[in-house]
């Protein structure tokens, strides 16, 4: 953003000087310039020295008489005039030429010249320069040039970034490499007929590489690439968004074969129809809808190829989706398991690190991360090495750095009472065994009660062997079921409860409710769906339409399924009690154990219960 100073004087305030200036240059400068030096002399020495026969020229005029010395022009001495009518005889018989002028009056043209058109033209382009200046400082163009406009518009053809240097994402990759393949040499495509599709459109949740890919077209094609993002259409004059939209495709259609990229699409491309003031969404209707008419105006032949990325393709203009505009949509998708590796690898290579680096564990970990969550791990691991004077970056900094993305720093600053620690000791080993219990449910990671700068007290950290796609209906229960163990640990053992399960509470009631209203999971409603479609990948569900009837059957349904996983959960515990103690115990004093020391110590104590009783004791 540019910095908007306020104008530190009222504009009235620069005329006002220009106008002083003006009038003192024209008083006293100007005419000094134009006349010689002047001295006044009476009438007597006058005639005296015309006598004596030292003055060289004489001007008559009306109201004065003028004249110079022989032999020096530079000086002119002036007189008042006398009723003489002597004088001209006097003239002529001492040899004056009274004849040529000695100063020579401005022509009028010059005088309106100096006097008025000058100052006038000076005032009116100072006026121009400060109404210019301030417009710019406000961040708009010059109101005297509406309809132009100052699109920011770089080439960058040389982004320096390549295919490789974005990890996964193959599809993507190749629906773009077969544009920037086309942009090479058209004719190949030209010759079969085929025409490029006019526009590709990037869609996908936040930080997955969608500008990062448009970047790699840019430096893989060698053809200009005109990148502007949606944001800088918008303005503060109306029209201005489409003046803008205009120059762009004029620019870019005197530059083919070239590709324009539109990042953040949706703040101009949203649905026209979508509510407001009246008339209040004016500007971006009317660039929305140049940049419609562009895409239609335009040749694709001709090898100008739109780009565009954004992560609402929701709220899209459907006009912006239908064939012959964006009609090739190319999904970026969070990673999986083995793009997440390839990810890590790309930014590892820019960073230190030790030589026995397990990247597959760390992605393993990072189960739902962005390429920008990725990079982001990486980037603090290789801080973390630093604040700690290493030389390179190791498997645990990377390890800790992916906590440290997911849940927050730790926040050794912030001390637990005793009891407080013992507490979050009981509700974290209360999920870790309820999951463990439990068939079909991600194994324990990582048990910690540090806190975390994210207002989390201690978590349990559960990583799924293998990724997969779909979630029956029994894992979504565990993992209710997951959800409640930490509560249920505190009722049973303390008898009470404290605020620390608000997060658990949140996400068991969001997932119970999916299961009824998104994903067909109860018998009473079976295969309907009650929820609206909400933006998919910034993870906003939708609004509920449904009768009120229904929606408070859902609610009551809702709670069925909390109470019953909750109910299972404390179950569970009961019949761990010992395990539970031993556990919590030992957890409260390491403060962290890994999955392994956790299932070594339950399959401890489980195979303690098994002995026989006389063995026992
Ligand atoms: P988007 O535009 O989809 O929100 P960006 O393209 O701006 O995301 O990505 C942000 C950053 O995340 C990139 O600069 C890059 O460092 C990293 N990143 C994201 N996806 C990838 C990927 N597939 N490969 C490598 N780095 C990635
Ligand atoms: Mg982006
Ligand atoms: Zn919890």
């Amino acid at each position: 953003m540019k910095e908007v100073k306020s104008p530190r004087k009222p504009l009235l305030f620069y005329y006002a000087i220009v106008m002083v200036v003006l009038m003192l240059l024209n008083a006293f400068v100007f005419p000094m310039l134009l006349r010689p030096r002047m001295t006044e002399v009476s009438y007597k020495s006058f005639l005296d020295k015309v006598d004596e026969g030292s003055v060289g020229l004489v001007q008559i005029e009306s109201s004065r008489i003028l004249f110079t010395e022989k032999g020096d022009d530079k000086q002119v001495y002036e007189t008042g005039v006398v009723d003489d009518p002597g004088l001209v005889d006097r003239l002529n018989k001492a040899g004056v030429d009274f004849t040529s002028p000695i100063v020579r009056e401005a022509s009028p043209l010059m005088n309106f010249l100096i006097s008025w058109v000058i100052p006038i033209a000076l005032f009116v382009a100072a006026g121009q320069y400060l109404s210019r200046n301030l417009m710019q400082r406000m961040g708009g163009t010059n109101a005297m040039q509406l309809g132009k406009s100052n699109a920011k518009i770089y080439i960058e053809s040389k982004t320096g970034i390549k295919f490789d240097d974005v990890a996964g994402q193959d599809e993507a990759k190749e629906a773009l490499g077969e544009i920037v393949d086309f942009l090479h040499n058209p004719g190949k495509y030209t010759e079969i007929g085929a025409v490029m599709p006019k526009g590709a459109l990037l869609v996908g949740p936040p930080g997955t590489g969608k500008t990062l890919l448009a970047k790699a077209v840019a430096g893989e094609a060698n053809v200009p690439f005109f990148s502007i993002s949606g944001s800088e259409f918008v303005e503060m004059f109306v029209g201005m968004g489409a003046a803008k939209v205009r120059d762009l495709f004029k620019q870019a259609g005197e530059k083919a074969p070239c590709i324009v990229f539109i990042d953040e699409i949706d703040t101009i491309g949203k649905r026209r129809d979508s509510g407001g003031l009246p008339g209040s969404n004016d500007e971006r209707e009317q660039t929305l809808n140049q940049l419609l008419s562009e895409m239609d105006g335009f040749d694709a032949r001709k090898g100008v190829v739109i780009l565009a990325a954004t992560n609402r393709p929701e709220v899209l203009d459907p006009a912006l989706l239908r064939p012959g505009r964006f009609d090739r949509r190319i999904p970026v998708e969070l990673p999986d398991l083995t793009g997440r590796v390839a990810i890590l690898k790309v930014h590892l290579k820019k960073i230190k690190t030790e030589t026995n680096i397990n990247l597959e564990s760390v992605a393993r970990t990072a189960a739902g991360a962005s390429g920008a969550d990725l990079a982001n791990i990486i980037n603090e691991a290789a801080l973390r090495a630093v604040r700690e004077g290493r030389r390179s970056v190791t498997q645990s900094d990377l390890e800790e750095s992916v906590e440290t993305v997911i849940a927050g720093a730790q926040q050794k600053s912030r001390v637990l009472s005793d009891r407080e620690k013992n507490i979050v000791a009981y509700h974290e080993i209360g999920h870790a065994l309820v999951a463990a219990s439990q068939t079909h449910s991600a194994p324990v990671h990582k048990i910690t009660i540090i806190p975390r700068t994210s207002g989390a007290l201690g978590y349990t950290l559960q990583v799924e062997q293998d990724e997969h796609f779909l979630v029956t209906k029994e894992e979504m229960e565990n993992k209710i079921a997951t959800l409640t163990g930490g509560r249920s640990a505190e009722e049973i053992v303390f008898g009470s409860v404290t605020t620390g399960a608000s997060n658990d509470i949140e996400q068991a009631t969001k997932l119970a409710r999916a299961m009824i209203t998104r994903f067909g999971m109860t018998e009473e409603f079976g295969m309907v769906g009650f929820e609206q479609e909400g933006s998919r990948y910034l993870g906003g569900g939708g609004g509920m339409a449904c009768s009120d009837e229904t929606s408070s059957r859902i609610d009551e349904m809702t709670v069925a399924i909390v109470h019953k996983q909750h109910e299972r959960a404390r179950a569970i515990l009961r019949e761990k009690m010992s395990v539970l103690h031993s556990l919590a115990k030992h957890l409260y004093e390491k403060e962290t154990i890994t999955g392994e020391e956790f299932m070594q110590i339950l399959e401890k104590e489980e195979a303690m219960c098994m002995l026989p009783a006389e063995d026992k004791a």
